[in-house]
């Protein structure tokens, strides 16, 4: 788990680097647990993976599934 950070960068650098402006909603997706989970460990995600981000703000089915997996997290979190 420790290394999710590491992976996540290695991933999201092969994801920028054949697109250069937005994601789709499959790579948004194959990165959303990650990017949820440092976002519930209050790690500064929106600086980390600012593509990711901008897409959940655009596209209303990959914010419904954040939110979703947010809950999931949040509760696996609270004794
Ligand atoms: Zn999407």
């Amino acid at each position: 788990m420790k290394d999710s950070m590491k992976m996540l960068k290695g991933l999201l650098q092969k994801i920028i680097h054949t697109h250069e402006d937005e994601l789709d909603c499959q790579q948004v997706y194959e990165v959303l647990d990650v990017y949820a989970e440092m976002s519930a460990r209050g790690e500064d995600v929106s600086a980390a993976l600012p593509m990711v981000k901008h897409h959940l703000e655009m596209c209303k089915d990959c914010e419904e599934e954040f939110e979703a997996l947010m809950r999931v997290l949040e509760e696996s979190h609270t004794p």
